[in-house]
């Protein structure tokens, strides 16, 4: 497997590209991490889960990767653009706190909700308040090279200045022009700006804002675009092979991203742009603002409105997984409860594993179902063909269990490590469904041995009532018993 073989969906090209790193085998993936003024939400979830899968599948491919997701601190403004309060500031009014306490609370929370969807920790956390002086050097870098100016306290990016040598729009596909259109009514501190579509790079922060820093325009706070620029490129380089994020931020973020970069003298930033698609709810963004959001919490134990029951968070990453990460994901109850069928199915094959029996020959062709994985992996991280690969090889597992089909020693080693690799490695998943089962298999078997036999002896005895009532009763436990020429067997699938 040559590692060259990975194609990534380049948003800035719309094009699947033959992944070819800067400087092989290093990898820098740098991803937007959340703005902690509050708990994040399930869509925010999906995206992270998405970058956790790229990250892990890298390593796999045996790239030395170094994974950066930050924290938002300061600088994202109540409007996503240059209007209104801090989030943050905000948040820390509403709840009678210190700002730095919202940040660290909303910091730990986090924290535990990755650590709940098998997330890897990223190889460095940087943080918007941890680099003030970093991005008050941007900014000067970009006033002196003419891409900004000050008014008042405040510095402002230089759009029109920079769209007369540069391509602003190059990641968004949007025209200057049709931004005048949809931006016209909504500017705030519009009559500081030279030009509808200038960006705050530095905002001049009000009297009782508590949140402030000295800098050569006064006190104030970095504009939120540019903390990603700076701790991009000072961790990863000042081009660097990987940035994602949701595609809610390709527009106005990361297009303020790149122009940020050049502006300020580097090159251009990024390789390749990911951006992973949105999780609705009824067709709409899933958003805290839109009042359509469920937290991790209500998910787990079922709390929220629109939810019949709770799930796992292992399901619903099985859930997300079932999607490409570039299409829309939609939640929604019965979506919900036929990923926790194929979850546990995926689960109870894998714990066949540790007892399928082995035989001469093999009937079964291993090496091309993992030829199969790595080749929708490589795919643009196509994860949905994958899961459907892995199914296949849940047939064969059946098969050779149930002996319609045979396995060497040798293959059902490949076999176990490859459904390790993927399965637990690679798209993280982790076997907590079936813990009940698996954490008294012992007593389980001798249960339903002593079951199998009583039902055995009826049979023997011509009793069809009780063998069948047997039957019917462990069904609806979701056991299922199956008659072999060597005698029943059972199986446990929720
Ligand atoms: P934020 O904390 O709002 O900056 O968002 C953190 C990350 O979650 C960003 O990459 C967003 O693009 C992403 N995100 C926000 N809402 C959704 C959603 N409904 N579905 C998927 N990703 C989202
Ligand atoms: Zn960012």
């Amino acid at each position: 497997m040559t590692i060259n073989q990975l194609k990534i969906y380049n948003s800035l090209t719309g094009k699947k590209e033959h992944f070819q790193p800067i400087t092989p085998p290093f990898v820098g993936l740098y991803v937007c991490g959340p703005t902690v003024y509050n708990e994040v939400h399930l869509g925010n979830v999906r995206t992270f889960i998405t970058f956790d899968v790229v990250y892990r599948y890298l390593i796999r491919l045996g790239f030395k990767v170094r994974y950066v997701r930050n924290i938002t601190d300061v600088g994202h403004l109540v409007d996503d653009a240059d209007a209104g309060e801090d989030k943050i500031e905000k948040r820390a009014r509403l709840e009678k706190i210190e700002p730095m306490e919202i940040v660290q609370k909303y910091t730990n929370s986090f924290h535990v909700v990755t650590q709940l969807f098998n997330l890897k920790n990223p190889d460095i956390e940087p943080s918007a308040t941890g680099h003030i002086i970093e991005q008050i050097e941007m900014v000067e870098q970009i006033i002196k090279n003419g891409y900004a100016y000050e008014v008042n306290g405040s510095v402002y990016f230089d759009v029109k200045k920079y769209a007369e040598k540069y391509n602003y729009g190059e990641l968004s596909g949007r025209k200057i022009d049709e931004l005048l259109e949809q931006t016209r009514d909504e500017l705030e501190g519009g009559e500081e700006k030279h030009f509808f579509a200038d960006f705050a790079i530095w905002k001049k922060a009000s009297e009782n804002t508590i949140m402030k820093w000295s800098s050569p325009w006064g006190k104030g706070v970095p504009g939120w675009h540019l903390e990603c620029s700076v701790m991009s490129t000072k961790y990863l380089g000042k081009s660097f092979d990987i940035h994602g994020g949701g595609m809610d931020l390709k527009f106005p973020h990361h297009e303020c991203e790149i122009a940020q970069s050049v502006g300020s003298g580097n090159e251009h930033p990024v390789k390749y742009w990911m951006h992973g698609n949105m999780l609705t709810v009824n067709g709409t963004k899933m958003s805290k603002s839109l009042g359509n959001s469920f937290l991790p919490v209500e998910l787990i134990t079922g709390t929220h409105p629109l939810l019949e029951k709770g799930y796992s968070p292992m399901i619903v990453r099985f859930f997300f997984l079932q999607a490409t990460y570039r299409s829309t994901v939609d939640f929604s109850n019965e979506a919900l409860k036929a990923a926790e069928k194929g979850y546990a199915r995926l689960m109870s094959a894998i714990q066949l594993l540790e007892e399928l029996p082995t035989s001469n020959t093999s009937t079964v062709t291993i090496p091309k179902l993992i030829d199969n994985c790595f080749e929708s992996m490589n795919d643009d991280f196509n994860t949905p063909v994958t899961i459907a690969h892995l199914f296949d090889g849940v047939k064969i597992i059946n098969n050779i269990k149930n002996g319609s089909e045979t396995i060497t020693i040798e293959d059902l080693q490949l076999l176990k490590s490859h459904y390790y690799s993927f399965v637990f490695e690679i798209l993280g998943l982790k076997n907590e469904e079936n813990t009940s089962l698996s954490s008294h298999k012992n007593e389980m078997d001798g249960l339903m041995n002593l079951i199998i036999n009583i039902r055995q002896n009826a049979k023997t005895e011509k009793n069809w009532a009780t063998a069948d009532l047997i039957r019917d009763e462990l069904k609806k436990l979701s056991i299922t018993i199956q008659d072999t020429k060597d005698g029943a067997i059972w199986n446990y699938e929720k």
